[in-house]
């Protein structure tokens, strides 16, 4: 059967309602409100005839009373902003963290690697379409609150935790107070995110992660609305955010056939990232494989890769790598002497030279948080 909206509250009431959050004084007269996992949206504002506008994303969704938002993640009830998924993850897992990817951040480490349904995209090739683009009630989730996290985390033997898989803006509150509790037991946090944020939601982010590696998905805004579902500017304003706030980045551009493989916007791009943020920051380019409504496409060529690295670092980027291509992430190499001071294969670290992240060589500083 179908869920509707109607019916997922019925089955959240049912099922859920055992433990109470604190401070929801309604709880008792909407049991939805009993879920442990139906927290009060962060950011919103109410408007008139009980309607609300959510804050979180560029989208703004306007939701009547009972209505979902875009992501599918949040609902009005009775006139409040809910996030319904609170500490309830539908993927978890440990992971290298090279497979953020992740590659000038802690290198050899585990990410606690987790996610909840819900996107605010509609991307046509999307990798993980099964959770992104369903909702939290249509999942298997685990119950796991941020102290939970953090302690499974501490378990595992990881360095950090990665919100990752769908898009972790859709569960911003849970994102949000797990990296601050993440942050206050000595583990990194990492966001992996489409960088579809309202700059409020960014900025207080930024108190709490350590390493983001965010998407740039074109660098066309008409190619954003037919490939994404979203607009480039926001994405844009978000880069510098977060660049600006000291948490390290890495910036992620699929290349996919017919729609991004043009190198003059890889070029514009690679020129705007060394124009507006640091010739240092790691700009991945990677291999579309068919995936999601894009199965007709065909993978990108290795030869387009190969040109597009070349381009982007005629452009002045340092560390221009190629993603879901063998060999393409497997050395990062001194950016003033050329010698390769961290090797891997794929996910495995092999090699890491660096001395309090400076060249054994040459001296030079490499970018990046290496310890
Ligand atoms: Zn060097």
């Amino acid at each position: 059967m179908k869920t509707n909206r109607r019916t997922f509250l019925k089955a959240a009431a049912a099922g859920l309602a055992s433990s109470l959050v604190p401070g929801l004084g309604q709880a008792d007269q909407n049991p939805i409100l009993g879920s442990a996992h139906v927290r009060e949206a962060r950011f919103w504002e109410r408007l008139d005839d009980g309607r609300v506008r959510c804050g979180t994303c560029p989208h703004g969704c306007v939701l009547a009373d009972g209505e979902r938002s875009h992501c599918r993640a949040k609902a009005n009830f009775s006139g409040r902003l809910y996030t319904l998924s609170y500490g309830n993850p539908c993927t978890v897992h440990v992971d290298p963290v090279e497979k953020k990817p992740a590659l000038h951040f802690l290198p050899g480490t585990r990410a606690f690697s987790l996610a909840v349904a819900g996107c605010n995209f509609r991307c046509l090739n999307c990798q993980n379409w099964e959770v992104s683009q369903t909702s939290p009630d249509r999942t298997r989730n685990l119950d796991l609150p941020p102290e939970a996290v953090v302690a499974s985390a501490k378990k595992y033997g990881c360095a950090s935790i990665a919100y990752t898989y769908s898009e972790p803006v859709s569960f911003y509150e849970y994102m949000r107070d797990t990296a601050e509790r993440a942050a206050g037991e000595g583990l990194k946090n990492i966001w992996v995110s489409n960088a579809y944020i309202n700059p409020r939601a960014v900025e207080e982010l930024c108190n709490h992660i350590h390493a983001a590696s965010l998407n740039l998905k074109s660098f066309s805004d008409d190619t954003y609305r037919v490939l994404n579902g979203g607009r480039l500017a926001p994405v844009l304003d978000t880069l510098k955010i977060v660049h600006s706030r000291g948490v390290w980045l890495e910036i992620i551009h699929l290349v996919v056939p017919t729609y991004t493989d043009d190198l003059g916007q890889i070029r514009a791009m690679a020129r705007w990232i060394a124009e507006n943020l640091d010739r240092e920051v790691p700009f991945h380019l990677l291999r579309f494989t068919p995936r999601y409504q894009l199965l007709h496409l065909p993978p990108t060529p290795e030869d387009f890769l190969v040109q597009a690295r070349t381009a982007a670092r005629e452009e002045g980027l340092k560390h221009v790598y190629m993603g879901n291509v063998p060999g393409g992430t497997d050395v990062i190499v001194c950016p003033d002497c050329g010698r390769v001071v961290v090797s891997r294969r794929g996910y495995l670290l092999l090699e890491n030279r660096l001395v309090h992240g400076a060249c054994p060589d040459c001296g030079a500083a490499v970018a990046g948080r290496w310890e």
